[in-house]
């Protein structure tokens, strides 16, 4: 199974050196979308959930430095990676940059070279577990080979069932309620009911039982699941 293309953000007033970057990323196989100023880009991340956003240090509303520390305070987008964009060179404007929470920055100007080989570092840093196995108690997620294992035998998933158990698997002993898995699993521009988050959350009890594995995912009365491999 190919992955698919990592989602980028591109948050950046002018529109010249937007759409520059927008070509290059998207030649590189990313998708891309552009936003001009925050407000543009928090609809953007709710609808599309980037991988990484490239964030302007001057924009018409709020700064890029403002935003990236607002984003990093939000629990959702605790996965997401940023590089700021500074046409500033000075130290101590990179150092406030990573300060605010930013993984990484580039001074303008950059070459279209330069920023993939940033881009393609930070995403590798942060997705070293997507190319490694995750394991809790019996079960082991095998992301490159999309396969789940308990016990050394191979449980057979649906796609949807995976993706749950993939991201209550990374996100362990915290409760996520159902509109929130709906977002993280299934993407905030899917229409679906959050009734629809209890029938897949049973197919992967059912599957996971014959290992006593379905014991992990845990119902949490009144706020939603929460993976688990301590009983409750
Ligand atoms: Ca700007």
């Amino acid at each position: 199974m190919s992955m698919p293309a990592e989602k980028i953000l591109i948050i950046e007033d002018e529109q010249a050196i937007r759409e520059m970057i927008a070509f290059h990323l998207s030649r590189a196989g990313y998708e891309t979308f552009e936003a001009a100023d925050c407000r543009e880009a928090r609809h953007l991340l709710t609808d599309n959930r980037p991988d990484l956003a490239l964030v302007d240090w001057m924009l018409p509303d709020i700064s890029g430095l403002e935003l990236t520390r607002q984003l990093k305070r939000e629990k959702e987008y605790e996965d997401l990676a940023i590089i700021m964009l500074t046409a500033r060179a000075e130290e101590r404007d990179k150092v406030s940059g990573l300060e605010g929470g930013a993984d990484d920055y580039i001074t303008k100007p950059f070459s279209p070279r330069e920023l993939l080989a940033r881009i393609q570092a930070v995403l590798r840093r942060l997705n070293v577990s997507a190319t490694e196995v995750v394991s809790s108690g019996v079960l082991e997620l095998d992301m490159t080979g999309h396969r789940v294992l308990a016990g050394g035998n191979e449980i057979k998933l649906g796609p949807t069932e995976y993706r749950l158990l993939h991201f209550l698997m990374t996100h362990s002993e915290r409760v996520y309620s159902r509109a929130q898995l709906l977002d993280r699993v299934w993407g905030a521009n899917v229409y679906v009911e959050e009734r629809t988050v209890d029938v897949h959350v049973r197919r992967l009890r059912k599957a996971l039982t014959d290992a006593s594995a379905d014991r992990y995912i845990q119902t949490v009365r009144g706020a939603g699941y929460r993976f688990s491999t301590r009983d409750v």
